[in-house]
């Protein structure tokens, strides 16, 4: 990225030296951990130019958009229905970050014993080094985990802040506290954008994001055909840019992607080893430009097939019915779809044990690699689960608890072959 966007990241007001330096960090990790691969697919090239341009051609996009008069939306969980934002002609833009940034900072709001998934984004919004978020109307946050709950408080002293309440529980009563969540923010999203919704607008998004999750499905299952023809790390940037991309391009994208990789499987092209071992990994979301175990997993003699993860098929898996005339039957589609997403923040959360059972038994996976980031309960405490399904099927299990930082890669790597070794 150049001086062309200069002008625009100081509207914008970022910090013009910090960002500099981050853009040049990022391009380093880049070219490390995924332009070294051998016998990529051709068609990560897009992936590539995304990437390259994060900060500057799609900002440019955004802003184009924000001009035409269309609403900017800053979402920091998949829980918020990127349909709805698209009825109203708005852009829906992920907000999690993987990168520690002004920690130092971030302390003073936040204890230390806050995930980093949680500091990070605030870190990006102190340190003023993420054009999203600066470029977003209003982020929209969401009572899932204690942490991230808390940490709205202090985003709201920031930026503008809508909060959606979650569920905490699976049964009628929370379904209904979904449906009417689900009516609050579609009244909110149409104040704010001054359109009103329709069935036929909300048809139209549905389909589209419907499109999205279709290709990456499509795409998790090629893994499990011809688990070799992409690597793990590669196909997490896919799901990455799938939170920030035109929903349409990335579909179309990820299509083309998909009919090379059909074609190397076909002829038996392959990125790595035959017979290197098959990881599904579950757990924590891993954000851009958080692909530390992905890349020591597959520095270590194994190839990543799944993710049980909201940055993987917890996101993706379920359609939202497009069936239905109005805007209310429409919207009932929507929250049935919404609750099926199997967050470690309910209780009882039995069925993402089930999800993961499935998936281990799909992708043809040889072991589990449960990734929890420090100090998030929820999925720290699951991850005695997930072991109890593993032990009960003879399935191999390792726990893996990190942060974003590099300490810990040594540790990372002695315990990840060790374990690769052993299955
Ligand atoms: S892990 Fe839970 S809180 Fe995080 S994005 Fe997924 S659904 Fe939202
Ligand atoms: S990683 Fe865990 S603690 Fe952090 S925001 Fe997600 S659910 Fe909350």
């Amino acid at each position: 990225m150049s001086g062309e966007y200069v002008n625009m990241w100081k509207e914008l007001g970022l910090d013009l030296e910090s960002h500099d330096q981050l853009l040049s960090v990022l391009g380093q990790a880049y070219g490390d951990i995924f332009l070294s691969q051998k016998n990529r697919p051709e068609g990560m090239k897009y992936f590539d130019f995304v990437v390259s341009e994060v900060h500057g051609l799609r900002i440019r996009e955004i802003m184009e958009e924000k001009a035409k008069g269309n609403i900017i939306v800053g979402t920091f969980c998949v829980y918020v229905p990127e349909e709805l934002v698209l009825a109203v002609g708005g852009v829906q833009i992920g907000l999690c970050a993987g990168a520690e940034i002004a920690f130092e900072k971030v302390e003073e709001y936040l204890p230390r014993n806050t995930c980093a998934l949680i500091k990070s984004s605030l870190g990006f919004r102190l340190g003023r080094l993420c054009p999203y978020t600066q470029a977003a109307d209003f982020v929209v946050g969401e009572t899932t985990c204690d942490g991230k709950k808390k940490a709205y408080e202090i985003f709201g002293e920031m930026k503008d802040v809508y909060v959606m309440e979650i569920p905490q529980m699976k049964n009628d009563a929370d379904r209904a506290l979904w449906k009417k969540e689900i009516g609050r923010f579609t009244a909110e999203l149409e104040k704010r954008s001054g359109r009103k919704i329709t069935a036929e607008s909300l048809k139209k998004g549905i389909q589209t994001v419907n499109k999205k999750r279709a290709v990456l499905q499509r795409l998790a299952a090629i893994r499990y055909k011809y688990p070799f023809v992409i690597s793990g790390r590669d196909a997490l940037l896919v799901n990455q840019v799938s939170f920030y991309d035109n929903p349409e391009r990335f579909t179309d994208s990820v299509a083309k992607l998909c009919d090379e990789l059909e074609e190397r499987g076909k002829k038996k092209i392959s990125i790595g080893e035959a017979g290197a071992k098959k990881i599904l990994v579950s757990g924590c979301p891993m954000a851009v430009p958080n692909w530390k175990v992905p890349f020591v997993v597959e520095t270590s003699g194994a190839t990543i097939v799944a993710e049980e993860s909201c940055v993987g098929e917890r996101n993706t898996r379920n359609a939202v019915k497009d069936s239905g005339s109005s805007v209310d039957q429409l919207l009932d589609n929507i929250v049935d779809r919404y609750m099926k997403i199997n967050c470690a923040c309910f209780t009882p959360n039995k069925e993402r044990i089930e999800d993961i059972s499935a998936l281990y038994a799909s992708s043809g996976a040889d072991g589990v690699i449960h990734y929890s980031l420090q100090f998030c309960t929820p999925y720290l405490v699951e991850s005695k689960k997930v072991k109890d399904l593993c032990d009960s099927r003879n399935m191999q299990f390792l726990a893996i608890e990190t942060d974003y930082s590099s300490g810990d890669m040594e540790q990372l790597k002695t315990r990840i072959e060790a374990f690769i070794e052993k299955i």
